[in-house]
C-alpha cells in the first residue's frame, strides 16, 4: 500500500512502525473471508482491509478520529484471524493497537460510553474490586431479562442498557474464593525437575480460581516448582485494548519487575493459563522497545513467557489415563491460535492423557468474548457465541475444553455442555480432582 507520511510524521516511532505495516498490505482482501465481523455484517469497513484504510487515512492526515471510524474500529474483536490469513505478513495487531491509542487521544466518546469504559478499567484488572462488582451484579442479575437486548441489526453504538444487560447476564451466579497467595512457592513433589513462575492473572482468579489450582497441582505432581510472584499485577491487556496505553505500559513495567525479581534462582518459564494474557505478555518486548530502561528486560520476559500447554509439551510426561474416554471439543481461543500460533499442543496433551479430541467446524472464528467486547458490543458478541455453540454442538462432545477464561465464560453462557480449561482435564487424568460438572 502506498503511503504519504511526511518525514516529520515518521520521526514518531509509533507512526514509523504503522507505516511499515501499512506498506506490507497489498489490498488483496484474503483477510476478509476469515474476519468474523465481515462474515456477519458484510460491510467492507468492518473488514480488516477496510479498517486498515480507515487507520491509514486517520494517521496520514493527522485527523482526529471521527464517530464513524471509532464505530468500525470498536467493532474489531482483535481476534487476529486476519493475521493468520494474510499472505503478506501484515501485523494488524500492532496497527490496530496504535489506532486504538490514537482514538483514545483524539476522540471524545459520549458520556455514558466514557463512564462505562472507565468503570471497566477501574474494576476488571483488580480482583478485589471485580469480586465486589460481581457481588453487586448478582443482586441485579434477575433484572437482566427486563433490559433491552439491542436491535440485533448492529447499526450504531450499542445502548447503555443493552450493555448493562450483557454485563448482568455474564456475571456468574456464584464464584469461589481463591486460596492461592502471591509470594507463595509450591514445591515440586519428588526430585525438582524445573522451576516456573505461574502468572495468576486478575479476572480468572475471581471467575475460576480452580484453573490455576489445577495448573499448580499438575506441575508440582510432575516435579516442577511453582512460584507465584509477590508483586504481580494484571497483565494490562484489558486497558491496552481500550487504547489506554499509559496504564498498559505501567502494568507491563510492574510485572517485569515482579517476575525478574524472582528469576535469580533459575527460571524455565513464566507460565500463563489464559491465552489472552499470554499473547499480551509475549508482546511486552515490542511495547517497551523504545524504553531505554525496560526494553531489554521486557524482551527477556517475553522470551520467557509460555502458554502452559507449550511448556507441558517440552516435559517428559508419562502418558496415563484412568478415566472414561470423554469426547472433548477443543475450542482454540483466538489469542491461542492466531495470537500465539499454538495449534497442536493442547490437543496433543489431551489425546496423550486419554481424551478423544474433536475439532469443531469454523474453528478459526471468534466466540465473541474478546476481553470486554461481549459487554461493549453485545449484539455481535451474542451472534458469534451462538454460532460457535452451534458448531460445537454439531460434534456432540461430552465436554468443551479451552485455554482462555474469556472464552470459557462466553461459551458457558450459551450452552449446557460443561466448559473447562484444558489443564483441569489434564490434572484430573493424572490424579487430580474431577472438574466440577464433568
Ligand atoms: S482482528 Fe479479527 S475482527 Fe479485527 S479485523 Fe482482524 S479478523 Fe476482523
Ligand atoms: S490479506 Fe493482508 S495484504 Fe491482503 S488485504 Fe488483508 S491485510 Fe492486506
Amino acid at each position: 500500500m502506498k503511503t504519504e507520511f511526511s518525514l516529520a510524521q515518521l520521526a514518531d516511532p509509533h507512526v514509523a512502525e504503522s507505516e511499515k505495516i501499512l506498506r506490507n498490505c497489498v489490498h488483496c482482501g484474503f483477510c476478509t473471508a476469515t474476519c468474523p465481523t465481515y462474515v456477519l455484517l458484510g460491510d467492507e469497513l468492518d473488514s480488516p482491509r477496510g479498517r486498515i484504510y480507515l487507520i491509514k487515512d486517520m494517521l496520514e492526515n493527522q485527523r482526529p478520529a471521527s464517530a464513524e471510524v471509532v464505530k468500525h474500529i470498536d467493532r474489531c474483536l482483535s481476534c487476529l484471524a486476519c493475521m493468520t490469513t494474510c499472505p503478506s505478513g501484515v501485523h494488524y495487531m500492532h496497527l490496530v493497537d496504535h489506532g486504538r491509542a490514537y482514538i483514545e487521544h483524539t476522540y471524545r466518546r459520549p458520556l455514558m460510553d466514557r463512564l462505562l469504559r472507565a468503570a471497566l478499567a477501574f474494576m476488571l484488572p483488580h480482583p478485589e474490586r471485580f469480586r465486589l462488582g460481581l457481588s453487586l451484579a448478582r443482586w441485579f442479575k434477575p433484572l437482566a431479562a427486563f433490559l433491552p437486548k439491542g436491535d440485533g441489526r448492529v447499526q450504531g453504538t450499542p445502548s447503555l442498557l443493552s450493555r448493562m444487560r450483557a454485563m448482568l447476564a455474564l456475571a456468574p451466579s456464584q464464584t469461589a474464593v481463591s486460596d492461592l497467595r502471591k509470594g507463595d512457592v509450591h514445591p515440586a513433589q519428588g526430585p525438582r525437575k524445573g522451576r516456573v513462575i505461574l502468572m495468576l492473572g486478575c479476572a480468572q482468579e475471581v471467575l475460576a480460581p480452580r484453573i490455576n489450582r489445577a495448573a499448580i497441582a499438575f506441575l508440582t505432581r510432575h516435579g516442577i516448582e511453582v512460584t507465584l510472584a509477590r508483586h504481580e499485577e494484571c497483565c494490562g491487556a484489558l486497558v491496552h485494548h481500550m487504547g489506554r496505553e499509559e496504564a498498559a505500559l505501567a502494568a507491563a513495567r510492574a510485572n517485569i519487575d515482579a517476575w525478574l525479581g524472582e528469576a535469580d534462582a533459575g527460571l524455565d518459564a513464566i507460565l500463563i493459563t489464559a491465552s489472552g494474557c499470554g499473547t499480551h505478555v509475549k508482546d511486552y518486548g515490542f511495547m517497551l522497545r523504545n524504553d531505554a530502561f525496560y526494553a531489554e528486560k521486557a524482551a527477556r520476559v517475553s522470551a520467557l513467557a509460555r502458554d502452559i500447554s507449550e511448556y507441558l509439551c517440552t516435559l517428559d510426561l508419562p502418558a496415563r489415563t484412568h478415566h472414561e474416554p470423554l469426547r472433548v471439543a477443543y475450542h482454540s481461543a483466538c489469542s491461542m491460535q492466531h495470537g500465539q500460533k499454538i495449534l497442536r499442543q493442547p490437543k496433543d496433551l489431551l489425546s496423550k492423557f486419554g481424551f478423544v479430541v474433536n475439532d469443531i467446524p469454523e474453528a478459526h472464528l471468534c466466540c465473541g468474548s474478546a476481553r470486554t467486547y461481549n459487554i461493549l458490543q453485545p449484539d455481535i458478541a451474542v451472534r458469534l457465541r451462538d454460532r460457535k455453540v452451534a458448531n460445537i454442538a454439531s460434534v456432540e462432545p461430552d465436554v468443551i475444553a479451552t485455554g482462555n477464561i474469556g472464552c470459557l465464560v462466553q461459551i458457558s453462557g450459551g450452552t449446557t455442555i460443561p466448559v473447562v480449561h484444558t489443564i483441569e482435564l489434564l490434572d484430573w487424568a493424572t490424579g487430580g480432582h474431577r472438574p466440577e460438572y464433568v
